[in-house]
């Protein structure tokens, strides 16, 4: 293109995209200030259910008090808290056939529990039909990553696989350390088999052995007793009986991987916690809304959604007052699928929420990825299955920073965040200001599982 056509497009589209003065009230100073805190050295990165993730949701709960939020009816405070049990291994699994120990065992996943059992070789390419308690598996049309979701916990136990080249990058992108059990205090977790990868040569040495004893165990097996924290702040409208909106984001991240790498998150979802921060100023400056608004900050996103499922457990008010959810995810990159500017919403078609608010100058489009179910995959999901319209709002999500160390805050675009936060400010005061509530359309709504 042109140099000349490029700058004439460059101040067309600084024209459509620009806001009175009068109406600014999210400045990009004011939202790098947050993000730059949240996904800064000292918050490590915000590890679900960590220090470092309570003192992220201390600075979204102070924020709320400061601009004047109140604690939400039925609490005392601007936090939420749930007792967590993690399982953690400090040390290598042990992996036995026949009683001589199996070289360099990765362990993906387990139970925690140890495991015995007769090896049973399977050459096949569909995991439906994988029975054996013990397997290993042979066939190479089986993606070894998928192979855990797709047996029966019921059946199979334990599931040996090849360490192949992309089961290692894997591993590393997991944090470099086995899925182990988290469930809230008291609960128990669900079933699933324990998934164990292993060097080309003890693989082909093993399965060479069917019939085999077979013994797992992990020595360095340790339960945690952690806290996770949501902040919640509370706008007050004038007509109790209107009902509530719901503005949301996770201010956890993936913390401190074992080998040391911190794991900022700027983007995933210090952006969208920064934004949940700016709506609650300004919805909070101005007239009185009518409807109340509720702003919350969840805990445990990335470690299995606690943080929203705590809400949803003890919610702080009815959750049928909830006339809408907006989550706000990622909304720190442009996607160059999407028109410049603007943030995608998921399920944009299954309710009129999207319309609505684009109607009132919202830069929210449709979600170009139907197929990768953005929709079911965050915080919005579980509220949705309560029958609540619930959605969640993005910029590029699936951003090349995406879970690796690079997503920080220098990798931000704050000028396209600071207009995306501030395009949903009449929108959602609009909403507030309404007799009307977002409706599912036909087929919208998901279906309770
Ligand atoms: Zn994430």
């Amino acid at each position: 293109m042109h140099k000349l056509n490029t700058l004439l497009l460059a101040a067309a589209s600084a024209s459509i995209l620009s806001i009175p003065a009068q109406a600014q009230t999210v400045s990009e100073p004011s939202v790098r200030g947050h993000v730059s805190y949240l996904a800064g050295p000292a918050l490590r990165g915000r590890g679900s259910a960590t220090p470092d993730e309570a003192a992220a949701a201390a600075y979204v709960a102070a924020m709320f008090r400061g601009y004047g939020l109140q604690p939400a009816p039925g609490m005392t405070g601007y936090t939420q808290s749930a007792d967590v049990t993690a399982l953690k291994l400090d040390g290598p699994a042990l992996l036995t056939a026949n009683g001589v120990a199996v070289d360099a065992p990765l362990l993906f996943s387990s139970t925690g529990r140890p495991i015995t059992g007769t090896l049973s070789v399977f050459a096949g390419n569909d995991p439906k039909q994988i029975a054996g308690a013990v397997v290993i598996l042979s066939g190479t049309g089986i993606n070894p990553l998928r192979v855990a979701g797709a047996v029966d916990p019921a059946k199979t136990r334990l599931v040996i696989v090849r360490a192949t080249p992309e089961v290692r990058d894997y591993y590393q992108k997991i944090g470099g350390a086995p899925r182990l059990p988290r469930t809230f205090k008291g609960e128990a977790p669900s079933p699933r088999p324990t998934v164990v990868a292993l060097p080309d040569a003890a693989f082909d040495a093993l399965a060479a052995q069917p019939g085999a004893d077979i013994a797992l165990t992990l020595p360095g097996l340790v339960e945690q007793q952690l806290v996770t924290t949501n902040a919640i702040g509370w706008l007050p409208g004038t007509d109790p009986s209107a009902g509530m909106l719901l503005v949301s984001a996770h201010l956890d991240h993936l913390g401190v991987r074992p080998d040391g790498q911190v794991m900022y998150g700027a983007n995933d979802d210090a952006s969208g916690t920064a934004a949940v921060i700016e709506l609650a100023k300004a919805l909070a400056q101005g007239k009185k809304l009518r409807r109340s608004v509720l702003f919350v900050a969840y805990g445990s996103e990335e470690a299995g959604g606690f943080g929203a499922r705590k809400f949803i457990a003890n919610p702080p008010v009815p959750l049928e007052t909830l006339v809408a959810n907006l989550e706000i995810e990622m909304i720190g990159e442009q996607d160059p699928k999407l028109p410049a500017g603007t943030m995608m919403m998921t399920g944009y078609d299954r309710s009129t929420f999207g319309e609505t608010l684009k109607a009132h100058g919202a830069l929210v489009t449709a979600d170009p990825y139907p197929e990768q179910n953005f929709f079911q995959r965050s915080d919005n999901y579980a509220l949705a299955q309560k029958g609540i319209v619930a959605h969640t709002v993005s910029g590029w999500a699936v951003v090349p920073t995406y879970h690796t160390p690079e997503d920080t805050v220098e990798r931000l675009d704050l000028p396209f965040m600071t207009r995306a936060i501030q395009s949903l400010v009449a929108p959602l005061r609009s909403l507030a200001n309404s007799r009307a509530k977002p409706e599912w359309k036909p087929g919208g709504k998901p279906v309770a599982e």
